[in-house]
């Protein structure tokens, strides 16, 4: 089955300790569509402006990402800029422009409309609310930020109330709930709407909450880690994309599909952008699953 993606497509300026990355490739939706792609068809929604590269197009067309929903508007595309911390665990965001992003109102072509998965990026919750009143999915996926807990609440929890699933970092549940513990936290979570709750703790791996189901998920112990931008979009594309590929969502599979989305949010780590995730193989994430499996057994 097919999944669609709505969200940002970046041009990004990143900093960590290794060195610094001017202007390439990045976004939400850009990493959750490489991430998608090794497991499912992927449509993808968003903006870009008139100084988008064409390789960049290129590239995400050649992982057979559906692009008919990728508008080019006139303006600049949006652009990030971060820096990582020695720590890098941590960063700061030095800059952000919205340019074409400001006005964007996604439109979904017929074929992302009917997609049975859907994926609402961290975009503002008005505007998930507007992709949700166009799709048909049968399964909702979504993202968000502190940013809108804290300036858009009620638009958040009008649109939690609709989805099936949310992947959250355990600050923002605390943010969100106003628990620090994240087992109360993520139940309140789920009295908002979302009947499943992935909760990204960062390098100490991730939880799964659904129906009587609890699930611990390590992170892969990196040695090297490069560049961690995207890694939770990433996350959340493996995650999304194994369920569409399995086609179905019962505890079995939301397992996998967390473990998938550590294996490929472990690469995306590796190098600056989405470089690493572009070259690798489903050979090579089912082989990191197998890491995973061993990781975790006793
Ligand atoms: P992550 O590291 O998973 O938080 O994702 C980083 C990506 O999100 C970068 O590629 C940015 O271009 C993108 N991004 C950063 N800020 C925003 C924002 N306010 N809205 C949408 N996308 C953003």
């Amino acid at each position: 089955m097919d999944v669609s993606v709505v969200g940002s497509i970046a041009l990004d300026t990143v900093e960590t300790p290794t060195g610094r990355n001017e202007e390439g490739l990045g976004g939400a939706a850009t990493y959750f569509s490489l991430a998608a792609a090794q497991f499912a068809a992927v449509r993808l929604v968003g903006v870009v402006g008139e100084d988008f590269p064409a390789a960049h197009v290129e590239l995400l067309r050649s992982k057979g990402i559906d692009l008919d929903g990728l508008e080019r508007a006139s303006g600049k595309t949006f652009r990030w800029t971060g820096r990582y911390h020695e720590d890098i665990n941590n960063r700061d965001t030095l800059d952000t422009q919205l340019n074409v992003f400001e006005h964007f109102h996604p439109k979904l072509p017929p074929a992302a409309c009917a997609a049975p998965f859907l994926f609402l990026g961290n975009i503002h919750p008005s505007l998930q609310t507007e992709v949700l009143e166009q799709a048909k999915a049968s399964f909702v996926g979504l993202d968000t930020m502190n940013l809108w807990i804290n300036i858009a609440l009620d638009d958040l929890k009008a649109v939690l109330r609709r989805v099936n699933a949310i992947i959250i970092n355990d600050s923002e549940v605390k943010l969100l709930t106003g628990e620090s513990n994240l087992v109360k936290g993520a139940k309140a979570v789920r009295a908002l709407g979302p009947r499943i709750v992935v909760v990204k703790k960062g390098e100490h791996g991730c939880l799964l909450f659904g129906e009587d189901d609890i699930f611990s998920a390590p992170a892969y112990p990196l040695e090297n880690v490069v560049d961690p931008t995207g890694a939770g979009d990433s996350f959340a594309g493996g995650f999304m994309g194994y369920l569409a590929g399995c086609g179905k969502v019962d505890s079995a599979s939301l397992r996998q599909a967390v473990v998938y989305g550590s294996a490929v949010a472990s690469f995306t780590c590796e190098k600056f952008g989405p470089d690493r995730l572009a070259e690798i193989t489903r050979h090579d994430i089912q082989q990191r699953f197998e890491e995973f499996r061993k990781l975790a057994a006793f």
